[in-house]
């Protein structure tokens, strides 16, 4: 009767993530990100609302690569 991390998931939005600090749920934030010297807007990720601590998801992580290969190689 555990329920444990990477089951299946239920139907709920993407898994809501909780800050192992704060045991807050995240929430998705958008920003400006600057990685190697590229700027990508409106990029996603999720923010603890209590201690600001933010977080990628992989999914985040995968479409910001996307990004700056894209930006950088045109
Ligand atoms: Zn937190």
């Amino acid at each position: 009767m555990e329920k444990n991390s990477l089951n299946k998931t239920g139907g709920t939005k993407a898994g809501a993530l909780l800050c192992p600090a704060c045991c807050v749920e995240y929430v998705e934030v958008e920003f400006d990100l600057d990685v190697e010297d590229v700027v990508l807007h409106n990029v996603k990720a999720l923010r603890c609302p209590s201690c600001e601590e933010e977080q990628f998801t992989p999914e985040q992580v995968e479409e910001i690569k996307k990004r700056v290969s894209n930006t950088a190689h045109p």
